[in-house]
């Protein structure tokens, strides 16, 4: 079954959180496998986009955000875009599209950045919007601070989580065909104190990045975690094994009802919407070539299917919606 791990370091400005998912992981990858011709990702499309379905599992549990967080590669190799999405409840899902060779033994950089183009993105998209609110999106390419590809997507994520939050951030993050799992290790930000010190607290913040002794010697141990053992040991011996020596505070787990798992938020109502954004003339063409409009899920592969008056009532319904002030009078 699939877990969240979230524990304290006693006493120290450090905190971690370990995911392993399996079940909801291996769902992702065989409904993907049903609904392509082409079978299975090939072996290192699979463990990318396993690395950025722990990693975005990890970022939502390490945050106080009542929305759903989407981590997206945009690609200029091989594979195009990748997007794993966290709903707050855990639901999980993810899918990458590939247009082109993918090598048995492709790094991140020959998936994704091969012109050093690729970039990831990620939104946070509040579940309740006050009127104009937008969702928050961060942006990091896949390079590093002297243009070198990066060939870890943690070090990418370091990067973002550097970049967006002002925290040092450790991950390790390893995917197979059966694992997604990852370890997060974070420097907790100093407490502020009221508004009129908000500012110096944000400075010593500042100034606290790469300096905390403690932070430094547990992201060592956590950088020691290999990706196989991250892959094969259960979260206890991990935990045992990297930190014997510390005071580990755990939180209660994750796990059964609560578990990360997988779940698609498509719906007909939504390829309804999406219809109605191509407009009435594009949707009719496409009707009267085909006969129908047909929409298949990429995450979950559910089938969509509108008749010709199904399209019809589709514009219709929009067409006949009241103007607001109208329907006030
Ligand atoms: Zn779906």
């Amino acid at each position: 079954m699939s877990e969240i791990h979230k524990f304290l370091f006693e006493g120290l400005p450090v905190r971690g959180v370990l995911v392993r998912l399996t079940d909801a992981w291996t769902e992702i990858l065989r409904r993907h496998a049903a609904g392509h011709a082409a079978g299975a990702y090939p072996p290192p499309v699979q463990s990318m986009l396993g690395e950025m379905m722990a990693a975005a599992t990890l970022m939502q549990s390490n945050i106080k955000f009542n929305g759903s967080l989407i981590m997206q590669i945009f690609g200029d190799g091989p594979v195009k875009l990748a997007v794993a999405e966290v709903q707050p409840d855990f639901g999980l899902r993810a899918t990458a599209t590939i247009a082109g060779d993918v090598a048995a033994d492709a790094s991140l950089s020959m998936l994704v950045n091969v012109n050093n183009e690729g970039k990831c993105a990620i939104t946070l998209d509040p579940q309740t919007k006050f009127p104009g609110q937008q969702a928050y999106q961060g942006v990091v390419p896949l390079f590093g601070d002297a243009r070198e590809k990066l060939e870890s997507l943690s070090d990418v994520l370091q990067h973002y989580m550097l970049q967006s939050e002002q925290l040092d951030t450790t991950l390790v993050l390893a995917a197979n065909d059966q694992v997604a799992a990852g370890l997060l290790i974070q420097r907790l930000p100093l407490a502020g104190v009221g508004n009129l010190a908000g500012s110096l607290v944000s400075q010593a913040n500042e100034d606290e990045i790469g300096r905390n002794e403690h932070y430094k010697r547990i992201a060592i141990l956590a950088s020691s975690l290999k990706r196989e053992e991250l892959l094969t040991l259960d979260v206890e011996t991990i935990l045992r094994r990297l930190f014997w020596e510390e005071s580990l505070v755990r939180f209660e787990p994750q796990a059964g009802e609560a578990a990360p798992h997988f779940s698609c938020t498509c719906s007909r109502e939504r390829v309804s919407n999406m219809i109605l954004g191509l407009g009435t003339e594009e949707a009719q063409d496409i009707v009267a070539e085909r006969g129908e409009i047909e929409v298949g899920c990429e995450f979950c592969g559910a089938q969509y299917h509108f008749d010709p008056i199904d399209v019809t009532w589709i514009f219709r319904e929009a067409g006949d919606l009241p103007p607001a002030s109208a329907a006030m009078q």
